[in-house]
């Protein structure tokens, strides 16, 4: 027995037929596997999980992290400081400290990226898709790594096939086998003969695969293979890595590395040739040594680590507001999206429905009864409270409705619940309600084929064989062999009636009744409620399975119309208010009627109402330019086909917008891969457009999406913020030190490159990391997005960086003069070299002033709660009691080469870096004198 988990029978699974199998893999095809022998063979088997195959290898990624521009002039800078020491006999301490650095940014960034690349498979893994098995007879949901061979699979349009197996029951079924043979076209596959052994893999009609994906239709599956037994386990090579391409942001910082490195290289160039001229080729060592130190001192170090762990940060934020994101840049898109194109059902809507109102041709129902419980009543505007199994077109549409449903109501825990489609389990309720029973009907009335709901046929039908005894059943039910019933949007469906079903008699259907019928849909629709039509045909035989659904859907009996609300969701509402002021368009495209789309949209707040509304049919006969057009006037689109979406976001990209969209089936992929963010939904989207989301909604609600822009937004500015601060100071050290040789009297550096690192990695590091998780400002849903292409430099951050970098180097500077004079003043006890010390100091203690003046733009500091973000009081403290180490702890005071600083030296220095939070501060005060609303 065991070898059959691991070993296909000879031949291959698809030489067998459904019984043989079933009884090799020791399996029930009603009653699937006990959970005991399910635990017993998880054992056996293990999970049904695909070893990734690796994406880079562990030294490729380190050995990226040493391609990066700015850490080859550091090493380059490292080699000729470690040349010149030796050559002097001396230590080559900063040497052994760049190189150290060097390795340690080179490790850091690879432990981080190895980190990213595991976060982000993990989240990928919380996003596997849940598959429907039967197990000890029952249907239940389980994750699809708990599967075993010898489990009964169910699938249906949509689903990706979680592992290997056999058919055992199929109706309609097509799959796209893509991922396994390359083929783009879906294959039909059927329960049907065994096949001979050396059919290939790709005509084993039998078989279904790993990793291929359900088009259309239903099927059953024996489970043969899971895991890496499986054909695509096989060939696991095919099987795509974990994506971590660059983001956005990082290819600007690249861009922003390469400014950096070329501009100090040409200042560098400038002082070794100015300090030549001025004092001759002797100078030209100490030149070279001013060099090193502006070079060490432009790289902003830090940096890259700050990024990855903002970034990190922003994902984990997001997915606590029940946003999971599948690529990294996902995270700052979000930030700059302009227009959210919502799908209404479930997303907007709570997707909960209730049927409200029923229409047959003699009468208007109003059902009362809250929630999914089938308990309630119908009343009729005459008649009021009636029994529903005395009137007849009522049982007819009732029964239609319940039959033609794959939904099932059942109680759990003592509560009603629906498996399936909503929509569908709304009928079941309302069938309940009108005493019909969804278990002894399932079961005398066998289906013996269907035709599958899509969203582009906005239909389905059944077909069923009625028993041949009526015990218990109405007449009418009983009175053909076999009906066919369908339901679905009612103006196609009406189309495809020819008569009308009146009390017990079938009456034809003429262009009065028809045109009544349609006013009728349209007043429910224009009452917010979801309509569905449904109508049925007696059949003498069994109609052929692969019979065309335009076909077999003809000359049908119409039997009325049922109305379900689904009420939106109000924190949908409060969403929309937010998208609204933060410059996003919310926009609705829906599958539904467009009265129904109006009347939601409107009262959502994302349309006026009565404003515009684009129908799909309306859509088709456009040109792209004309829709070009469109998009920007209409908020609400209805009866569109999963194609018209595609046309929508390529519509409004043209547009220039940014756009994040919504979708659930299986044919939303195109549109979700050509959005900027393509969404798909956690709960009810199949896994065909989980795979080609860039973000999962775990709650599928449209509150989600704005909170992750939100988030996104935030993320976005907070590297903008850290940016600034790191650069401002680098510029600032730059400055300083091309300045020593001209101004003063002697050829010498304030700054080592040890102590340089030190101000890049500790005292600009810590800060800026505490910034990276600085809060949302109050006004960040306030303001229109900003361009995903903008430069790192846009909107005045580059003119700030060079601003703060001069107030830098002039508070610095100044300071640098005095104190040089100061120290070297005979009279004044002390070491004559402590002036660098001071200049160090201060530049450090600047930064701290800067650090918690640059958490808001727009707020003072006194405004600003200072625990809304303790980690920057938190690294400013630190870092300056560090700082103070390095002067005051001997041993550090050797290593980095400070000098002692006595109390008023300090003070000086303390009272030289104040004016740098002074200055920005200030900088704030007159932005908000001039446009004071904000
Ligand atoms: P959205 O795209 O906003 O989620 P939707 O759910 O209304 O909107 P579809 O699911 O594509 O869009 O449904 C379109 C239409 O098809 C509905 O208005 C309804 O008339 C019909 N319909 C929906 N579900 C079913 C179903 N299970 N069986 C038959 N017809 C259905």
């Amino acid at each position: 027995m065991t070898d059959w988990l691991h070993t296909p029978p000879e031949g291959g699974w698809h030489t067998l037929l459904p019984p043989k199998a079933l009884t090799l893999l020791d399996s029930d095809q009603v009653a699937g596997l006990s959970p005991e022998t399910v635990e017993r063979r998880r054992e056996q088997v293990g999970a049904n999980v695909l070893e990734e195959t690796k994406g880079r290898s562990s030294w490729r990624i380190l050995l990226d992290q040493f391609t990066n521009i700015m850490l080859l002039m550091l090493i380059a800078v490292a080699i000729i400081s470690g040349i010149i020491a030796l050559r002097a006999d001396e230590v080559p301490k900063d040497a052994i400290a760049i190189f150290a650095i060097v390795i340690l940014n080179g490790v850091l960034g690879y432990f981080q990226e190895s980190r990213a690349e595991k976060a982000l498979a993990a989240l990928k893994q919380m996003a596997s898709p849940i598959v429907r098995v039967v197990r000890g007879g029952k249907v239940v949901e389980v994750p699809s790594q708990e599967l075993v061979p010898g489990d009964i699979l169910l699938l249906e349009a949509g689903m990706q096939v979680a592992a290997d197996g056999l058919l055992l029951e199929s109706s309609n079924l097509q799959v796209r086998e893509s991922a396994l043979t390359g083929e783009a076209q879906a294959v039909s596959k059927q329960a049907a003969e065994a096949l001979p052994a050396e059919t290939s893999v790709g005509d084993r009609t039998n078989l279904v695969f790993q990793g291929t994906e359900v088009v259309y239709g239903r099927g059953k599956v024996l489970i043969t293979q899971t895991g890496m037994q499986t054909e695509l386990g096989r060939i696991a090579a095919m099987l795509q890595a974990v994506e971590s391409e660059p983001t956005p942001l990082q290819v600007r910082m690249d861009q922003l590395g390469n400014t950096l490195v070329t501009g100090s290289l040409i200042l560098v160039a400038l002082v070794v040739f100015g300090g030549v001229l001025r004092a001759g080729w002797s100078a030209f060592e100490d030149l070279l040594e001013v060099s090193l130190s502006m070079a060490v001192a432009v790289v902003p170090e830090g940096l890259p680590a700050v990024i990855t762990v903002t970034l990190a940060i922003g994902t984990q934020r997001m997915v606590r507001r029940n946003a999971l994101i599948r690529r990294l840049p996902a995270v700052e898109t979000l930030g700059s999206v302009t227009t959210i194109c919502s799908d209404k059902t479930g997303t907007l809507t709570q997707n909960k429905m209730v049927v409200q109102a029923a229409q047959t041709a003699s009468a208007n129902y109003r059902i009362t009864g809250d929630g999914y419980a089938p308990e309630g009543q119908f009343t009729d505007a005459d008649q009021g409270a009636i029994a529903a199994p005395a009137q007849p077109e009522l049982v007819q549409l009732l029964f239609c409705g319940l039959l033609c449903n794959d939904a099932i109501l059942q109680k759990e825990q003592g509560e009603w619940v629906i498996l399936g489609d909503p929509t569908e389990g709304a009928l079941v309720v309302l069938a309940g309600k009108g005493g019909l029973n969804q278990q002894q009907l399932l079961h005398q009335f066998e289906r013996v084929s269907e035709w599958a709901f899509s969203s582009e046929r906005k239909r389905m039908s059944v077909a069923v064989r009625s028993p041949t005894t009526s015990q218990n059943l109405p007449d009418e039910l009983t009175a053909t062999p076999y009906w066919l019933l369908a339901k679905g949007s009612p103006e196609l469906l009406l189309e495809r009636c020819q008569s009308l079903q009146r009390q017990r008699d079938v009456v034809p259907l003429d262009d009065a009744i028809r045109q009544q019928i349609l006013r009728q849909n349209e007043s429910m629709a224009a009452q917010g409620l979801r309509v569905l039509g449904l109508a049925c045909k007696p059949l003498q035989s069994a109609p052929d399975d692969h019979a065309e659904a335009d076909i077999v859907e003809q000359e049908m009996v119409w039997l009325g119309l049922v109305g379900m609300m689904d009420a939106p969701r109000p924190e949908a509402k409060e969403a929309v208010r937010l998208c609204l002021q933060a410059g996003i368009r919310p926009m609705m495209i829906t599958g539904d009627h467009q009265l129904t789309a109006q009347a939601i949209a409107a009262d959502m707040g994302i349309a006026a109402p009565g404003a515009d509304v684009l129908t799909g049919q309306a859509l088709e006969a456009m040109a792209q330019t004309d829709l070009r057009q469109a998009v920007q006037q209409v908020q609400v689109y209805a009866r569109v086909s999963p194609e018209h979406k595609l046309r929508i976001v390529q519509a409004l990209q043209a547009e220039h917008q940014i756009v994040a969209m919504t979708g659930d089936g299986v044919n939303d992929a195109p549109a979700l891969k050509q959005a900027d963010i393509g969404i798909a939904m956690g709960i009810t989207g199949t896994d065909v457009s989980k795979e080609a989301s860039d973000m999962v909604l775990l709650d599928d609600n449209f509150a989600t999406i704005v909170a992750a822009g939100e988030e996104g937004r935030v993320v976005y500015n907070n590297i903008r913020r850290f940016v600034k601060y790191i650069l401002g100071s680098n510029i600032g050290e730059v400055l300083t030190i091309a300045a020593s040789p001209i101004l003063l009297p002697i050829l010498d550096v304030p700054l080592t490159p040890l102590q340089i690192l030190w101000m890049n990695l500790v005292t600009d590091g810590f800060p800026a990391l505490a910034l990276a998780v600085e809060p949302a400002e109050p006004d960040v849903m306030k303001r229109p997005p900003h361009d995903p292409k903008e430069s790192i430099f846009a909107r005045g951050l580059g003119a700030y960086m060079i601003r703060i970098g001069l107030v830098f180097s002039v508070i610095s500077i100044s300071l640098m003069y005095w104190a040089y004079f100061a120290a070297q003043d005979p009279n004044v006890p002390g070491d004559p070299e402590r002036w660098k010390t001071m200049v160090f100091t201060t530049l450090c203690i600047a930064q701290m002033g800067h650090a918690i003046a640059v958490r808001s733009d727009t707020q003072m500091t006194y405004e600003m709660s200072p625990v809304s973000n303790p980690f920057v009081l938190a690294a400013v403290v630190i870092t300056t009691v560090l700082q103070m180490m390095l002067i005051y702890v001997e041993p550090l005071r050797n290593f980095f080469g400070t000098h002692l600083l006595n109390p008023t030296e300090l003070l000086i220095c303390f009272g030289f870096s104040t004016l740098m939070f002074v200055w920005v501060e200030g900088e704030k005060l007159v932005r908000k004198l001039r446009s004071p609303r904000q």
